[in-house]
């Protein structure tokens, strides 16, 4: 490990609130130091949304300003929610709820369910398919698995846009949805769906939302004692906020207006599940009295990767992109992105994994690493590949990490060597903190050099080696450490879900990529039919797309490399091309002529 890695997994705690501020540039600290009234910061990926809005949160703990309890940060996903967590503790402002839409709203509802309905809150149902085929069942409608799946989209996006069942059918009408089959079926399974969950005592992901909302809204007292608890509210991502998390936002908020809000509408990936930037582009609207500031300045990646960045945006059409902000980066210039064409998958496969054993030989971590793909069944060639290559892998977001059995398991053989001490004949050669924790986790099942293999088993060595690496750096940064401190530690940082990093490259899919970066990105299987992917038909449907290809350039901050494959399998037809949207931007390629209003692949994808 660097001494690079140490000062980032264990800085200095800034010794004031002034101190916060440092490493912030103007228009950032604009956003830092304006903490009171509604703030809205648009800004494209990279330019430091997430940290000015987590350093606005510390210095207005370390200036006293706000309460550290008063505070409510929602984030994009659990992961998120942990980094930020994690990153206010280092700038000493522990003890601020960031949460998830659906976390902060589940606990909520938890609280006050036995107030407000009274006894046990229902179960959440973990198998909503199958609802969705006894409805469609009970309705007398056939529905194949990918038929299933659909009804259960369209009935997800029903309930956070807010849509009953009887309004199913003028509200696609209306957003130019494309319903999967004829609306009128949709809506019946809709309707009936709601109503075995009612039978059976169960509520949906969905319902968590609906319903905190529906208490916050009838009960006045429950919403009184949310908006005396939470006074500031501070969103992250907020281009794909949907109808329904916006509502609950509005009642924790009341008449009060102290919110702050950051994203980029070029972000906006989550269209298809009810989403829309209009929240965001309207904001100034809805408050004009807000506080808008924008960032510019790309802090994240090289102006190699910015300017294919710019490129993509530059073609892109609708309203998020008529807000578009072109990207100046900061960094010095790095490597040209790459692009390769490979004869199929397995191919492709191989060849980034040998690339990425090659950077990893050559001293890149492979935690600096990652595979971004479109859609979760990519994965496997991929695993396999890196496997193969003997590169070390993580497939797991980082926010379970102290959920996982086998760290709790490691946990507690640490607490337990540590009560003993130098007792322990485990222990007895072991001199300093990272041998000790050696010789613990070995009992454990960890080794010095990594299982063969993929798996569980090699997934379970990941996170003990995770431990054994944090158990390095964090006696690098206090070399007088004991294994009852670093017991300590690992309990704040579960406290603060504050995973370590694994050392392994990420595989991840476009989606969940959102928000984070790497050195080096290597974006897998960008050909047509997958980006766009083949469902993608109407022109808003393809833009996303093209978002989604947006985020995933942005997310490397030096290296990047963009592949795809001529055919799935080895031998098969070269029937693919690559993704439309490399068109004129990637070396070799000619920019192609968009005709308005129709989408070029519609009559091709019909054809599949
Ligand atoms: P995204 O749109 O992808 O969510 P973002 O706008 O939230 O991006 P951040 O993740 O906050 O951007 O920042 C991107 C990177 O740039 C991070 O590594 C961050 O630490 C760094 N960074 C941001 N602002 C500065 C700054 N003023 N000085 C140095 N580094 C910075
Ligand atoms: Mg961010």
């Amino acid at each position: 490990m660097t001494a690079a890695t140490h000062s980032t997994l264990f800085p200095r705690v800034p010794d004031s609130a002034d101190a916060v501020l440092e490493g912030l540039d103007p228009e950032q600290r604009a956003v830092a130091t304006a903490l009171h009234g509604p703030v809205c910061v648009l800004a494209g990926a990279g330019t430091g949304k997430t940290r000015a809005i987590t350093h606005r949160i510390a210095y207005g703990v370390r200036a006293g300003m706000l309460q550290p309890a008063s505070v409510l940060a929602v984030t994009f996903t659990n992961r998120a929610a942990g980094e930020m967590r994690g990153r206010l503790r280092q700038l000493g402002a522990a003890g601020v709820q960031a949460r998830t839409f659906h976390s902060a709203a589940l606990r909520q509802l938890q609280y006050f369910w036995p107030k407000a309905v009274g006894g046990a809150m229902p179960r959440i149902v973990d198998r909503k398919i199958q609802l969705v085929a006894d409805a469609a069942a009970a309705c007398r409608i056939r529905l194949d698995r990918n038929e299933l799946r659909d009804a259960a989209a369209e009935i997800e996006w029903s309930k956070v846009t807010r849509t009953v069942p009887s309004d199913y059918a003028a509200a696609t009408a209306k957003h130019g949805r494309e319903a999967p089959r004829d609306p009128a079926e949709i809506a019946q399974i809709y309707a009936m769906y709601e109503e075995l969950k009612r039978e059976r005592a169960v509520i949906d992901f969905e319902d968590v939302l609906l319903l905190t909302v529906g208490i916050l809204q009838d009960r006045q007292d429950i919403a009184e004692q949310v908006r005396s608890q939470y006074q500031h509210f501070v969103v992250d991502e907020y281009q794909d906020v949907s109808p329904l998390q916006q509502r609950l936002l509005e009642l924790w908020l009341g008449d009060r207006d102290d919110l702050c809000v950051v994203g980029d509408a070029s972000q906006t990936i989550y269209s298809f599940t009810g989403a829309t930037p209009d929240h965001l582009l309207d904001f100034r609207h809805r408050h004009p009295g807000a506080t808008v500031v924008k960032l510019v300045r790309d802090y994240r990646s090289t102006p190699q990767v910015v300017h294919l960045a710019n490129g993509l945006l530059s073609q892109a059409r609708g309203r998020a992109a008529d807000h578009r902000l072109e990207l100046i980066s900061q960094r010095p210039p790095g490597p040209e992105p790459r692009y390769t064409e490979y004869t199929d998958e397995p191919a492709e496969a191989e060849g980034a994994a040998r690339r990425i054993r090659d950077l990893v030989a050559a001293g890149v971590p492979a935690g600096e690493i990652a595979i971004l793909f479109r859609t979760n069944s990519q994965s496997e060639t991929y695993e396999q590949a890196l496997a193969d290559a003997g590169v070390p892998y993580q497939l797991r977001g980082a926010e379970r990490f102290f959920d996982r059995p086998e760290v709790r398991k490691a946990g507690a053989a640490l607490r337990a060597a540590a009560r003993f001490g130098g007792n322990d004949t485990l222990l007895e050669d072991a001199v300093d903190l990272p041998s000790q924790v050696r010789a613990v986790l070995s009992g454990e099942g960890w080794t010095g050099e990594p299982p063969a293999g993929s798996g569980a088993v090699r997934e379970r060595w990941e996170s003990l080696a995770a431990l054994v690496n944090l158990a390095h750096d964090f006696a690098a940064a206090r070399p007088d450490a004991t294994l009852g401190d670093l017991v300590a530690e690992l309990d704040e940082r579960a406290n603060a879900q504050h995973a370590p990093t694994v050392q392994g490259v990420t595989l991840a899919s476009l989606h969940s990529a959102k928000g984070l970066e790497w050195d080096v990105v290597f974006l897998v299987g960008v050909a047509e039919g997958m980006v766009p992917i083949t469902y993608a038909r109407t022109d808003e449907q393809i833009e996303e797309e093209r978002r989604l290809l947006y985020v995933g350039v942005t997310r490397a901050r030096e290296q990047l490399s963009v592949s795809w494959a001529l055919s799935r399998a080895p031998g098969g037809r070269p029937s693919r091309r690559p993704s439309r949207f490399l068109d004129g931007l990637r070396p070799g390629s000619t920019a192609r002529a968009v005709e308005p209003g129709r989408s070029p692949s519609r009559k091709r994808l019909g054809r599949r």
